[in-house]
């Protein structure tokens, strides 16, 4: 038996997705769950405009060369989902999204004044994780990363770090995540490229850190194989601590790839690359999202924002008129006309996860109100026009302003 907080067994009360062993660690959206999804990518898709970002996409499966170039091939492979085509040429499904980007970067052969670059991708990334690690939402094989890379000159590098760092509170503070750690990953002990250049990654990006104001707890040795990382660690309501955000300097990949651009006197220079994500996955960001809530999302993310119940069969109708309203102007609602008790609809109203119940008798009606119950039992009696407003307010997505 899962326990209550468990996302699994969340997300199975609350209709949003499933796993089942014929697709080990790949998830089955439901239409509510993904719906919260498309909540969630929505609110970092904001966020990335707002930071300057371009959204891209780019291939699922690359050939061998360019993963023998990235260092995956050597320092990643067992990860990796493999291919054989037709005339042995060996592919994978991509882990990461980085050497997708660099083809783009590549492509452009941009000079000082484009820098600096910035993709975005929701990348569908695949990992052979073993069996036995795969965990819900938390651990999966096939999973979205919200990705994004700046490509930039030395001098642009630290203000794009600092840039990052001061957006992430507010933003996690949308999703309820108030308390939030810094720390500081530093290179580990199976590496690409040499100690002069982890020297400089390492020293430039502790610098940005500390410039953007941060207090970094040091993990040594914990950085990817390619670059020194800042990481975002939130905690939960449960009192756990979650890695997501991460801020990671490269001057790995674009010597690998040669990558560069032309300054102002027409030289040929290397770009800096940062990766960064401010969730990591998508779904295992929802999965701590339901546990720190037990399932009571914040209303602007809940599938359901409001349940309309109507009290005896003559206020069905007006129930329908108030939730279409409530529709009509953005809410998410739904109408309970069921014969059921009025204290069985509001149980069933928190099992379904909405923040609001709207109760309509023939009192109601009369008065042309209706009553407002929040999820932890606060009621009020308001005016049609008023409860709109009111409901309009509360639902509204967060970051709207
Ligand atoms: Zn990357």
């Amino acid at each position: 038996m899962l326990e209550a907080h468990d996302h699994r067994s969340l997300g199975q009360r609350l209709d949003l997705f499933h796993l089942q062993e014929e697709a080990p660690g790949m998830v089955f959206w439901h239409p509510r769950g993904y719906l919260l999804y498309r909540l969630i990518e929505n609110r970092v898709r904001q966020q990335m405009q707002r930071d300057g970002f371009l959204e891209v996409r780019t291939p699922q499966i690359l050939a061998q060369p360019i993963w023998e170039r990235s260092g995956h091939w050597d320092n990643f492979r067992e990860n990796m989902f493999l291919l054989v085509e037709d005339g042995g040429r060996h592919s994978a499904v991509k882990p990461v999204n980085c050497p997708g980007h660099i083809q783009l970067v590549q492509r452009m052969s941009p000079s000082y004044r484009d820098l600096p670059v910035k993709l975005g991708e929701f990348g569908l990334v695949h990992r052979n994780e073993p069996g036995g690690a795969l965990h819900g939402l938390f651990r999966l094989r096939q999973f979205t990363q919200d990705d994004g890379h700046v490509f930039c000159a030395e001098e642009q590098m630290r203000e794009e770090v600092s840039r990052f760092c001061r957006s992430l509170h507010a933003f996690y503070a949308d999703f309820g995540f108030e308390d939030v750690e810094v720390a500081f990953s530093s290179r580990p002990a199976q590496r690409a490229g040499s100690d002069e250049m982890w020297d400089v990654a390492e020293s430039l990006l502790l610098e940005s850190a500390k410039q953007a104001g941060l207090e970094c707890v040091m993990q040594p040795g914990q950085g990817a194989f390619y670059a020194p990382k800042l990481e975002f660690v939130l905690k939960d309501r449960l009192g756990r601590s979650w890695q997501c955000g991460t801020i990671q300097l490269d001057l790995v990949l674009p010597e690998r790839f040669d990558l560069h651009y032309v300054d102002a006197s027409g030289q040929k220079r290397r770009p800096m690359m940062l990766h960064r994500a401010i969730l990591g996955s998508l779904e295992r960001f929802m999965g701590m999202l339901l546990e720190h809530h037990g399932g009571a999302l914040p209303a602007w993310l809940a599938p359901e924002q409001v349940i309309v119940a109507s009290v005896g069969e003559a206020a069905a109708g007006y129930a329908e008129r108030f939730a279409a309203k409530l529709r009509e102007v953005g809410c998410r609602a739904s109408v309970d006309a069921r014969g059921e008790s009025l204290s069985r609809k509001i149980v069933d109203s928190h099992q379904a996860g909405a923040p609001w119940l709207v109760v309509v008798g023939n009192r109601e009606v009369e008065k042309n109100a209706v009553r407002l119950r929040r999820r932890d039992g606060e009621q009020r009696d308001l005016p049609w026009d008023e409860a709109v407003a009111a409901l309009v307010a509360e639902c509204r997505p967060a970051a709207a302003a």
